[in-house]
């Protein structure tokens, strides 16, 4: 249609965000259904946190935000950034935004022109690449192999390194995979990068604290502390605080960086919501202590479910490092004949018989750039985890 910009013909809506919502419908309309697709904690927010936000609301904190965020909130940000990985930033080099999503939109709106590349790491968030066509850049997929536990090495990143190059996305743990780089690993990538001083490195780490097995995080200007002058970090309270619809999130960088996304933010949003603000407050400054009991439950999830996958015919589960995601590969199904007599031809079929025959809905990989494999979301209560482990094993044990 003439009237539709054409920036948004080569995007493509969230396909994770498309799943969720058919799931929800088809469970509207009677459906039993058991929902994997949403990345999103199943606990509720802490107490300490809501109680903040009703006191802020109470005490009249109902005003237009400064644009970057209030200054009490980015010196949290900031003391946990020099606590968790000993780097210094100044409370301008902190943004605030509507949910880290918001950070990474207004940072690519802020420096892409058009026809500059930006590198994501496949398996990758959905959004990475849309985002970027959105802003007229060009996405360059840089894909992690299985066998490389869905990691990309440093000759990987820097064959696809041009004189376009803007942006390398890293996000570890990752969404979908839940893979992380150790130590060694994100060595590999800081190394390539600081041969090449003009390309600024985004590094989502919203799952920094989602990790098992004492797996420690790290960030890439912690090895190559060159990069602090080119890095952003992207990070908010969704995850770890449970905090998804309080829509808050925040980027920090350099002082150039951080006033053009001022500018963004300034022009769209105005700031995210004052309420959320002081719940996130309250999260960066109160207990941490729920986490690690989080995580544990998280743990006791992944391993139910990697096993229970291993189980089924002609899946393959590896047992990822962190974040509530597994990225089953279904290889081994793929040509099968489903019971009416439908071929299985790739994980988008998969996934739609999944759903068809046992209510089970989870995210093919096509959508995250990696086939043929699928997502599953463990942020689920266990029994319903089990039901639908159980379910999948059955889909899998009927095809011919
Ligand atoms: N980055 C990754 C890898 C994610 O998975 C998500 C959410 O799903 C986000 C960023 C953005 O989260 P939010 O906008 O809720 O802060």
């Amino acid at each position: 249609m003439g009237f539709l910009a054409s920036r948004l013909d080569r995007v493509r809506p969230s396909q994770t965000v498309a799943i969720t919502t058919l799931a929800r419908d088809l469970q509207a309309a009677g459906r039993d259904i058991i929902g994997l697709g949403q990345g999103e904690p199943d606990f509720d927010t802490p107490e300490h946190i809501k109680a903040a936000a009703i006191k802020a609301l109470q005490d009249g904190d109902t005003g237009y935000p400064p644009p970057n965020g209030s200054p009490a909130l980015r010196q949290a940000i900031c003391d946990k950034i020099k606590r968790d990985n000993g780097l210094n930033y100044g409370l301008d080099q902190i943004q605030i935004g509507v949910g880290g999503k918001q950070i990474l939109f207004n940072a690519l709106m802020a420096t892409i022109n058009p026809g500059d590349e930006v590198i994501v790491l496949a398996p990758y968030w959905v959004s990475y690449p849309d985002m970027t066509a959105m802003c007229e850049g060009v996405p360059v997929v840089v894909t992690g192999r299985e066998q490389n536990g869905f990691k990309v090495t440093g000759p990987e990143l820097e064959a696809a390194i041009t004189p376009k190059t803007k942006w390398v996305i890293l996000n570890s743990p990752s969404n979908p995979t839940g893979a992380a780089y150790t130590r060694a690993e994100m060595k590999g990538l800081t190394d390539v990068l600081k041969k090449h001083p003009d390309i600024w490195v985004m590094s989502d780490d919203i799952y920094e604290y989602i990790l098992f097995d004492d797996f420690k995080f790290v960030s890439p200007a912690e090895i190559e502390p060159s990069l602090k002058d080119r890095m952003l970090i992207v990070n908010g309270v969704s995850k770890a605080y449970c905090m998804t619809g309080w829509r808050l999130g925040w980027g920090a960088g350099p002082k150039p960086l951080m006033a053009a996304m001022n500018k963004v933010m300034s022009q769209s949003t105005t700031s995210t919501s004052s309420i959320a603000m002081a719940g996130a407050l309250a999260a960066y400054t109160g207990p941490h202590d729920f986490i690690a009991e989080h995580n544990a439950v998280f743990q006791q999830r992944r391993d139910l479910v990697v096993s229970m996958l291993n189980q089924a015919q002609g899946l393959t589960c590896r047992r990822p490092e962190g974040a509530f995601y597994v990225y089953p590969s279904c290889a081994g199904v793929i040509g099968r004949k489903a019971p009416d007599g439908k071929t299985i031809d790739n994980d988008e079929a998969f996934a739609a018989y999944l759903l068809e025959t046992e209510g089970v809905a989870v995210v093919f990989g096509d959508a995250f750039g990696l086939s043929p494999y699928f997502r599953i979301s463990y942020a689920t209560a266990t029994e319903l985890l089990e039901d639908a482990c159980t379910r999948i094993q059955r889909a899998c044990a009927a095809l011919s």
